[in-house]
C-alpha cells in the first residue's frame, strides 16, 4: 500500500509537507486564480474576490461541521473531518446534498479559529486533518489561510472529487500529504448524466496521474454501473497507478436527493453487483 509518507508523519519520521511549503506564495498564487476562477475544470472565470459566484456557489468559506470522524478507513481514524459547504459537482444522488448543494449552509469561521480547532482536535488524538465537503477545492484560498496559522505535525488529507485544474493540483501537491479521492465514473458520459460535469473521466484520470503524495482511491459502486464505471475505473487504476494502490470499493449506495428520477440508480445497490465489482478488483490484484 502506498501510504508510506503518511505513516512516516504519524510516527514522527517526517514532517507534513505544509510545514515546509511557502504558504504565503501559495496564497498569492491562489488569489490570482480566484480573481477569474479556474480552480476547477468548470472554468467559471468569475471574480470571487469581488463576491461573484460560479457554478459551485462558494463565496466565503462556510463550514457545515467539524468533528473527530471514526467511520473513515482504519488508517485514518480518528480523523479530524472538516465539511465545507458547496460543491462544483451536481450529483443527482448526493448523500450530502443538504450541504453540497447549499453553499450558504454552515458558518463562517475565521482561519485562525479553525486552526485553533485543528490544534484542539489534535490534542484529542486526531491522526489527520481531513478536508472534505461538498468539495474542498473551491475553498482552497481559505484552507491555505488556515494552514498559515497551523504549526503542528499533522498530515493533510484532501478528500475530493478530483475535478481541479492542473495548476490547482500542482498547488495541492505542495502541501497535501494524502489524497482521499472519489473516483466515480469510468467514462465521460456517466459523469455528465449523473454529476453534470464535462469530460469527467479525462479530467479525473489525468489528475490521479498528477498526484504527488499518498493516495487512497474510493469507488462507490452504483447500481447498473459496474460494466460502464466500476470495471473501467479499476482497470485504469491497475494499469496506471498499480495494483498496490489502496482502493476502497464501497457498497453503501442508497438513493438520495434526485436519484428516484433516474431509473437505473433509483434503488439500493444489489449485493451481487457489489460482489462482482469487488471480485473484479481482487482478480486484477488489488488487496481490498
Ligand atoms: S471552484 Fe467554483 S467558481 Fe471556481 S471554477 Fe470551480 S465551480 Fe467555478
Amino acid at each position: 500500500m502506498k501510504l508510506d509518507n503518511y505513516f512516516a508523519i504519524l510516527s514522527g519520521k517526517r514532517k507534513p509537507k505544509y510545514l515546509s511549503a511557502d504558504i504565503d506564495s501559495l496564497i498569492e498564487q491562489c488569489k490570482k486564480i480566484v480573481k477569474s476562477c479556474t480552480l476547477c475544470e468548470r472554468h467559471c472565470g468569475v471574480d470571487r474576490l469581488k463576491g461573484e459566484l460560479g457554478v459551485c456557489g462558494v463565496g466565503e468559506a462556510k463550514i457545515s461541521s467539524e468533528f473527530l470522524h471514526h467511520g473513515e478507513e482504519r488508517e485514518l481514524v480518528p480523523s479530524h473531518t472538516v465539511f465545507f459547504s458547496g460543491c462544483n459537482f451536481k450529483c443527482i444522488y448526493c448523500q450530502n446534498w443538504d450541504i453540497s448543494q447549499n453553499p450558504e449552509a454552515g458558518v463562517k469561521v475565521p482561519p485562525e479559529a479553525l486552526a485553533d480547532a485543528v490544534k484542539g482536535r489534535f490534542s484529542q488524538g486526531s491522526k489527520n486533518l481531513n478536508l472534505v465537503g461538498g468539495e474542498p477545492t473551491p475553498n482552497l484560498l481559505y484552507i491555505l489561510q488556515v494552514l498559515k496559522h497551523l504549526n503542528i505535525s499533522i498530515p493533510i488529507v484532501w478528500n475530493s472529487n478530483m475535478y481541479m485544474t492542473k495548476s490547482t493540483i500542482s498547488m495541492l501537491n505542495r502541501f497535501v500529504d494524502l489524497y482521499l479521492t472519489d473516483f466515480k465514473y469510468g467514462n465521460n458520459a456517466c459523469g455528465l448524466r449523473l454529476s453534470k460535469v464535462e469530460n469527467y473521466f479525462d479530467v479525473v484520470s489525468r489528475n490521479h496521474r498528477l498526484i504527488d503524495g499518498d493516495i487512497i482511491v474510493r469507488h462507490l459502486v452504483l447500481p447498473n454501473h459496474v460494466e460502464c464505471c466500476s470495471k473501467p475505473i479499476l482497470k485504469w487504476i491497475a494499469k496506471n497507478l498499480g495494483t498496490d494502490t489502496h482502493v476502497n470499493v464501497m457498497a453503501q449506495y442508497r438513493p438520495c436527493y434526485h436519484a428516484d428520477e433516474y431509473d437505473e440508480i433509483s434503488a439500493p445497490l444489489n449485493r451481487d453487483e457489489y460482489v462482482q465489482a469487488l471480485e473484479y478488483a481482487r482478480n486484477l490484484g488489488f488487496t481490498c
